[in-house]
């Protein structure tokens, strides 16, 4: 039987049961789901997009929301404020991509598929998310949890991104595309898990072609680099001295000034970002930077600082350095 032969057999099976399944086991009461506003939604899928779920719907998506309740009023921000409330998310471009899009559509974002990819950093998929999930119209989306579901599901060893979206698209369900969308992406995220896959209670078992889940659809791990970084510590009247930095990876987040070694460091601890393991040493700094910015160690929630300098202030306090 052909590959497309195949899938087009399957899809009215499959359609009624997933959503079966999804009424019963979905995750309904994820905060995103409750709404359709496409602010809404596109915050979500953004902060979504390298952020475990619990710590989205338990802290940043609220407060994010609360502090910025529309586009407008993320328009009207400061690009600090929307820096600082991100700090410890990582991969602080999808911040300054928020903003971005804020001020480009301040009374609200477009409705079609190509004028959203046309936004700072929206994607195939996240215009797609926000067409399905808050304009419902009928296109597929195909996150993480969905592409390694339908290769396993249809024995896809390596599909190209456009073969997925060609399957996905077969796929949906013509009348609740929304709903499928959601089932597709909650199956693959509860079920359908990349390591141990629960197919004992998987709904579309008895249609899976995968005879060993684990050879479809693992993401290749990238092999984190190991990296040595030095940086100065410098104390004036209860104010610490940062830098802001002009890097890609941290761009406008505010950091340690760095250094060069010259003495035993005050601290030395570890931490993982992105494709890195960094190894970080703080010294001592006597003269600090002519460029610092002073920021007051009492109200540090109000600064837009990388995860990387709070774990380092937090362990200066513990040696009460600070
Ligand atoms: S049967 Fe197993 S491998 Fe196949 S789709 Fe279901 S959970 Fe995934």
């Amino acid at each position: 039987m052909s590959y497309s032969k195949s899938i087009t057999s399957s899809i009215r099976q499959l359609g009624k049961r997933l959503l079966e399944w999804y009424e019963a086991n979905g995750r309904h009461d994820l905060p995103w789901r409750q709404s359709r506003d496409p602010y809404r939604v596109y915050i979500s899928e953004i902060m979504l997009q390298q952020t475990q779920v619990e710590r989205v719907r338990s802290h940043y998506y609220p407060a994010f929301l609360a502090k910025f309740p529309t586009l407008s009023a993320l328009a009207k921000a400061p690009l600090d404020e929307v820096l600082a409330l991100w700090s410890g998310l990582g991969y602080y471009q999808r911040a300054r991509n928020l903003h971005k899009t804020a001020l480009l559509c301040p009374d609200g974002l477009p409705k079609s598929l190509e004028e959203l990819k046309k936004l700072p950093g929206i994607g195939d998929y996240t215009a797609a998310a926000i067409c399905s999930f808050a304009y419902d119209q009928p296109i597929a989306v195909v996150d993480t949890n969905i592409k390694r579901l339908l290769s396993r599901l249809f024995a896809l060893s390596s599909p190209t991104p456009s073969k997925l979206w060609h399957v996905a698209s077969q796929l949906l369900h013509p009348k609740r595309p929304r709903d499928h969308n959601l089932a597709l992406m909650d199956l693959g995220a509860l079920v359908c898990t990349a390591q141990n896959p629960k197919c004992e209670v998987c709904p579309l078992a008895h249609l899976c072609q995968a005879e060993d889940p684990l050879l479809f659809g693992q993401n290749k791990r990238q092999k984190r680099k190991e990296t040595t970084l030095h940086f100065g510590i410098s104390i004036q009247d209860g104010k610490l001295a940062m830098v802001r930095s002009q890097k890609r990876l941290y761009e406008g987040m505010l950091l340690f000034p760095p250094v060069s070694p010259t003495s035993e460091p005050l601290v030395t601890y570890r931490h993982s970002y992105t494709r890195y393991n960094l190894t970080i040493h703080l010294h001592s700094l006597p003269s600090p930077p002519q460029n610092a910015v002073w920021i007051d160690i009492q109200r540090l929630q109000e600064y837009p600082l990388a995860s990387l300098a709070t774990k380092g202030i937090a362990l200066l306090r513990q040696k009460l350095v600070l």
